[in-house]
């Protein structure tokens, strides 16, 4: 089998409401996503998208994977898509870095190895069933008041996991909302507390010796080295999301106790197969993950749902999904939703999501020959 086609289709997704990080550091007002559609030979079509969560949250912005296509796209035409590790080291080669840039071809890649071996992503990626994944809601910083009155939101729609954002310029006001949100938790609810790198080591390490909370505290400080630092001074279990870009960071997060946990988003590391790579270190090492990716509409939730449904329940907390935050669906009806709290990926073979091409308009580039 090999690929005829690449297609690419570029859709600016606005969100139902601004979003603020953390100490509202960042804003959000539209997502830029891309959608690729690999063509093979055999009559099989693959979807991928890879939407960066804006421009300004990590160095990976949606117009650099349209450029970044550009160049990778002569040396895939002719390449077997189902060969995913060779794929991944053909792009390697001619793009070092730029994970973001790869995750859509990648996806699309999948999902034709899935629809040509007849299974769904997620029994190819050594699941045994279609799990329900518990999805965690997101929760806006804000006062202690407003934050525990968006949780309680959260908890009457179904959600029992919840990503709560702290990390202001306040130190008080972040130790005052950990200890309330915290103490106001419904029976049996979880909370992590998602810093999203705002904290100096010394904050951190102040913050988290002053609440009696041992909830989960996810990326304090900018780096693996500061919070590295942190961890061994806090007893709080540590989460590690933004600064995790590749398999040797897991690695040295690993070796230098930096944290109980990852959050795994293909796009950050450069799709499914290398996402998959880190998923089954963190099995093997006894990390327990949240599976997502960094954004995107229910195609990208899919994939990542499809990651995350094949993982150990030990070995998985929560899932988010970005899809809820937009006001437009691009797969109306496709894939996998929230049901109460829970998400379940589809049993079709491959992805389980086929965008109609008419929701994008005309495709911005088409790659059909060798270079
Ligand atoms: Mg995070």
């Amino acid at each position: 089998m090999k690929i005829i086609r690449i297609m690419v289709y570029q859709l600016d997704m606005p969100l139902s409401e601004p979003y603020y990080l953390s100490g509202g550091r960042l804003k959000f007002e539209k997502l830029d996503s891309t959608f690729v559609r690999i063509d093979t030979d055999a009559g099989i079509s693959g979807w991928g998208e890879g939407c960066p969560w804006g421009h300004t949250y990590l160095p990976a912005h949606g117009p650099g994977i349209r450029a970044g296509i550009e160049t990778l796209a002569p040396f895939l035409i002719g390449e077997d898509p189902r060969s995913l590790n060779h794929i991944n080291r053909v792009m390697d080669v001619q793009l070092p870095g730029h994970p973001y840039v790869k995750s859509p071809i990648d996806m699309a890649c999948w999902d034709i190895l899935g629809q040509a071996s007849g299974m769904p992503l997620w029994q190819l990626m050594g699941g045994h069933e279609a799990a329900a994944v518990l999805v965690n809601s997101s929760i806006s910083t804000g006062s202690p008041e407003e934050m525990i009155a968006r949780i309680e939101k959260a908890a009457a729609k179904g959600y029992t996991v919840h990503s709560a954002k702290v990390g202001g310029t306040d130190i008080g006001l972040d130790i005052a909302r950990i200890d309330a949100i915290s103490a106001a938790l419904p029976e049996g609810h979880k909370v992590t507390f998602d810093v999203n790198r705002a904290w100096q080591p010394a904050v951190a390490i102040e913050v988290l010796n002053s609440t009696s909370a041992r909830d989960w505290v996810e990326q304090p400080c900018e780096t693996l080295d500061q919070c590295a630092h942190v961890a061994t001074r806090v007893s709080n279990p540590i989460m590690l999301d933004e600064c995790m870009h590749t398999f040797s960071d897991h690695l040295e997060a690993w070796k230098r106790g930096a944290c109980e946990g990852v959050k795994v988003k293909p796009n950050r590391v450069g799709g499914l197969t290398k996402a998959l790579q880190i998923r089954d270190f963190g099995v093997s090492v006894g990390w327990q993950m949240h599976i997502e990716d960094l954004g995107g509409s229910a195609l990208a939730d899919t994939a990542a749902i499809h990651l995350a449904a094949s993982t150990p329940e030990a070995n998985r907390l929560a899932s988010w999904l970005c899809h809820y935050h937009l006001s437009v669906d691009p797969v109306p009806g496709q894939g996998a939703r929230n049901d109460q709290g829970v998400a379940v990926p589809p049993s079709l073979s491959g992805l389980g999501v086929a965008p109609d091409p008419d929701q994008f308009g005309p495709a911005v580039a088409t790659y059909e020959t060798r270079a």
